[in-house]
């Protein structure tokens, strides 16, 4: 996509189009609501032959009696979902292979991949004007949050997030990086100590961050190694700890706003200067159900959310399902936004894990779960898990069974932590049938058992 002079200028008026909803009351928001609903349902019967059988007989039924939308049926049914009949699987899986994902697909469609943290890996297609819209809402908690208050100029930013292309976060900021938008993008997996100096030369006016590395940052702020002032801290994509905030009041003085999101929807929910987490419901039906399905009350905390998106065309989602744990609240905000306010967001849960120093005397290193991500998450399997205790680390791998490509698994993972400059310790690959879930009904993917009794 590279540098458009006119994407800054289309994402500034899409994103004006959509904060207009802030200021609408309850009733207009579940107007709209119902209207895009019915509209993406008609959409979906005309142009795709997987709902026209998914939906079969419930046409004229409301929205909670449709089926529930998994993963698994997206990818399985791929080519009969996308409503472009041009779009193939395969032909999309040889593009990132071919491509990486940095370019268009078929010159039109940017491609990103979910990590298999239910099983296989997720592949969603926008269109150009769905990417627009992408975006603009991506860049509304900035709003939310007040980091925009000058018109006339953007804050200098510090990404550190994922850079493989296929990723959501390296996506966006590839898309949006330019002159209009001075950032440094760093690597999640990159050592500390890098990402340090690093920042003590950029001295950005806004961090971007996991929540995790935000952390480890704070505490070499603290540790006198940091020297930065930002203005603002926004974190996503992770459990937000209450500690991690407390330690960021601490580094910088400065309050911490957290957004909720997913690549197939994105932000779900977002902070605003209440400090309140709201559904973005203006882009989607958010419902939260629990484990037999059933709408939850206020105050109750769900077992599942579904989506239904309104303007994703290409590749429908209607109440699309993603496993994390949120609680409605029957609260007004004194923000004056009438999106439904949540809490206890209970999501992807990972350790970062930590090594002995490869030299002698140094303190033991840090490693993000994304170190583990960027080498499984292409890996073919249905899914992994990697657990460390006394022994070293073991990666349960359900699906292959194929003792060469372990040995290339292998080396692969005691190459990225040799990078994080670790002693590195036994890696024993083992193939499972089914992986260990956490209480979420998630298995988490990056686990620490080390200090702590087995089970
Ligand atoms: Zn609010």
């Amino acid at each position: 996509m590279g540098l458009n002079l006119i994407l800054p200028l289309q994402v500034w008026m899409e994103r004006w189009v959509l904060e207009r909803s802030c200021r609408w009351p309850r009733a207009r928001i579940e107007a709209h609501q119902s209207r895009s609903v019915e509209q993406l349902r008609r959409f979906v019967l005309q142009r795709s032959p997987f709902y026209r059988r998914f939906h079969r007989g419930l046409e004229q039924r409301p929205l909670a009696d449709l089926p529930i939308l998994t993963k698994a049926t997206v990818m399985e049914n791929f080519d009969d979902l996308v409503t472009d009949r041009g779009v193939r699987l395969a032909e999309v899986e040889a593009f990132l292979d071919r491509d990486g994902g940095r370019g268009l697909f078929q010159d039109r469609y940017v491609v990103l991949s979910t990590s298999g943290t239910t099983g296989r890996r997720g592949l969603f297609l926008f269109s150009g004007s769905e990417w627009i819209n992408v975006l603009a809402s991506i860049s509304r908690p900035l709003y939310w949050a007040g980091v925009y208050r000058r018109p006339w100029g953007l804050p200098r930013v510090a990404l550190i997030a994922s850079t493989v292309p296929w990723h959501y976060s390296a996506r966006i900021s590839l898309t949006l990086s330019s002159r209009l938008l001075p950032q440094l993008r760093l690597d999640a997996v990159q050592p500390v100590a890098e990402m340090v100096t690093r920042l003590n030369e950029w001295q950005p006016e806004m961090l971007a961050a996991y929540p995790s590395v935000v952390l480890q940052l704070a505490e070499e702020q603290i540790a006198g190694r940091l020297h930065i002032r930002p203005g603002s801290v926004m974190t996503s994509a992770e459990v937000l700890p209450e500690e991690t905030r407390r330690r960021v009041r601490e580094a910088w003085g400065v309050r911490m706003f957290d957004t909720y999101g997913t690549t197939e929807y994105a932000p779900v929910a977002v902070e605003c200067i209440q400090g309140r987490k709201h559904l973005l419901e203006d882009g989607a039906v958010i419902e939260i159900l629990d484990d037999k399905g059933r709408a939850v009350p206020p105050g109750t905390a769900g077992d599942r959310i579904l989506l239904s998106v309104f303007r994703r065309r290409v590749q429908p989602l209607i109440r699309y399902e993603i496993s994390d744990m949120v609680r409605p609240l029957d609260e007004p905000c004194e923000c004056g936004r009438h999106f439904q306010v949540i809490d206890a967001i209970e999501g992807r849960t990972e350790d970062v894990l930590l090594f002995p120093a490869r030299l002698e005397g140094h303190a033991p290193v840090p490693v993000h779960p994304n170190v583990f991500h960027d080498v499984l998450d292409v890996f073919p399997t249905a899914g992994w898990q990697v657990v460390q205790d006394e022994s070293g680390l073991s990666v349960y791998l359900c699906g292959p069974r194929n003792i060469r490509e372990f040995e290339a698994l292998r080396l692969a993972l005691y190459r990225a932590l040799e990078a994080q400059n670790v002693q590195v310790p036994p890696i024993k690959i083992q193939p499972v049938d089914k992986l260990e879930r956490g209480a979420t009904a998630k298995a988490p993917l990056v686990v620490s058992r080390l200090g702590r009794a087995a089970g």
